[in-house]
């Protein structure tokens, strides 16, 4: 049983709470644009359908001030919605898959030939291709892919996400690689007193990579070196996005895993190596990503940023300044949803951890918040006879077009219009404030289905400033 806590404790733990808080303030770097940022893939039922206005307004209303918009497919960048964000005040960073592509028809012909080679050839990562960061003509085309994008759209940043080899769990898993041919040419090239690369299938073989341990060192520090090399060629290099776009913070991300030896094994296993990254590229911000066996923990606590600090070390040691974010999942399982109290906690660790650039999540609708927050209505803003309301987050529409849940202090609702989070109200007279009661979310559009909308459990009376 707990000790009761008497006053002086009280006190003092507030005291301790407040100089922790100050510690952080104090210690947190405010990291433009990255801050108070969430991921956002528009391509989601839950923002079809709605105004990208209204997407706008929803993000702006849960506190976000930056959108990251990670695209997967240069195609079809949703510029309506790029161009909403930024129209009341939002940034949004422009993010792209480095290690691969998840619409191989936004790719040129004779694309197949940069196909990654895994260990296993017929092995494959769902709906996601991985293409060789080795490969010449793929490294020439992404950097004038990103390069093209960020002419023809304007973003407050960029990020170049997930460069890792494949795969978690290094040559134990069939996704291991890439064992092309411009790879084994290149380290050839690099190491030419080696006898070729490791052999990862024949434990009998000489340069088994058990076996010949010394080779399989030389191979890690290659990888590593390679995908230093093309972050370096897509942000440094000539043509690339630092000389055309000088002023456009550059983020880039590794990978982190609560493993044994956490920072040598997902070297080892991925090619990640932060320290050569960040000393390589220069970015703006690192990103450490969650990599998939942490986040997928059902149980996983906030605090879990706490393992991550080899992470953080391995980069300080450098001397390195840069500002370190962690990047995490809020629910692409079901039983891995997390909401904002989560996440909050996790920023705090996060924080201790030394990430001073705090968290940020993929994905915006899939938090815990989506499923069971209730509906709130955030402002109401009023110009001619036309009150606006905006709400927490999506609503059902068809309950919200009922003027019956709207009550004015003077006058009487006219009529209800629902765009997403927004309701339009058409008002007669000038009220003071609003009462709004009984509204729902639109449980149809999240990713999981079998969960009841969430409705208010009591009216809302909230002022509504007249423009
Ligand atoms: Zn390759």
């Amino acid at each position: 049983m707990l000790e009761p806590r008497r006053g002086l404790h009280r006190i003092l733990g507030q005291a301790a709470r407040c100089a922790t808080s100050w510690w952080l303030i104090c210690t947190a770097w405010a990291v433009e644009p990255w801050h108070d940022s969430i991921q956002v893939d528009p391509s989601f039922p839950y923002y079809r359908d709605r105004s990208t206005h209204s997407v706008a307004a929803e993000l702006r209303a849960n506190g976000y001030r930056t959108l990251r918009y990670l695209v997967t497919s240069e195609q079809h960048i949703n510029t309506a919605l790029v161009a909403a964000c930024r129209q009341i005040g939002l940034r949004v960073c422009y993010g792209t898959f480095g290690n691969g592509s998840y619409a191989t028809r936004d790719l040129p012909a004779g694309w197949e030939a940069w196909r990654m080679r895994l260990r296993d050839p017929f092995a494959r990562a769902p709906d996601y291709t991985y293409l060789c960061m080795n490969h010449p003509e793929y490294r020439r085309w992404k950097k004038a892919q990103i390069v093209q994008t960020l002419q023809r759209i304007t973003f407050d940043g960029l990020e170049i996400v997930e460069c890792f080899w494949p795969a978690f769990r290094g040559p134990e898993s069939p996704l291991y690689g890439c064992l092309c041919a411009h790879c084994v040419a290149a380290f050839r090239r690099e190491f030419p007193d080696e006898p070729g690369v490791p052999n990862f299938d024949d434990p009998a073989h000489p340069s088994h990579f058990k076996t010949n341990r010394a080779l399989y060192a030389r191979w890690q520090e290659f990888r590593a070196r390679s995908v230093a090399s093309f972050l370096d060629e897509i942000i440094n290099g000539p043509g690339g996005v630092r000389r055309r776009f000088p002023k456009l913070p550059v983020a880039i991300w590794g990978i982190a895993a609560d493993v044994p030896a956490p920072v040598i094994t997902l070297r080892a296993w991925e090619g990640i190596d932060g320290a050569l990254l960040v000393s390589t590229v220069r970015p703006d911000l690192y990103v450490l990503q969650t990599d998939w066996p942490d986040w997928m923990k059902p149980d996983l606590p906030p605090d879990y940023p706490l393992r991550y600090k080899p992470f953080v070390e391995a980069i300080r040691a450098t001397g390195s300044r840069v500002p370190i974010q962690l990047q995490t999942d809020i629910g692409s399982a079901e039983n891995c949803r997390r909401g904002r109290a989560w996440l909050r906690a996790c920023e705090l660790a996060a924080r201790r951890a030394g990430m001073n650039a705090g968290v940020t999540a993929y994905e915006y609708h899939l938090s815990r918040d989506i499923y069971e927050s209730p509906p709130r209505p955030v402002t109401a803003n009023a110009r001619s006879s036309v009150i606006t309301l905006v709400f927490n987050k999506r609503l059902d529409a068809v309950r919200a077009a009922d003027p019956a849940h709207y009550r004015p202090s003077s006058g009487e609702v006219l009529s209800a219009k629902v765009d997403g989070n927004l309701v339009e109200l058409t008002v007669s007279g000038r009220p003071d404030s609003i009462t709004v009661s009984g509204l729902a979310d639109d449980p149809t559009r999240r990713l999981f289905k079998n969960h009841p909308p969430a409705t208010m459990p009591k009216p809302i009376k909230l002022a509504v400033r007249w423009n």
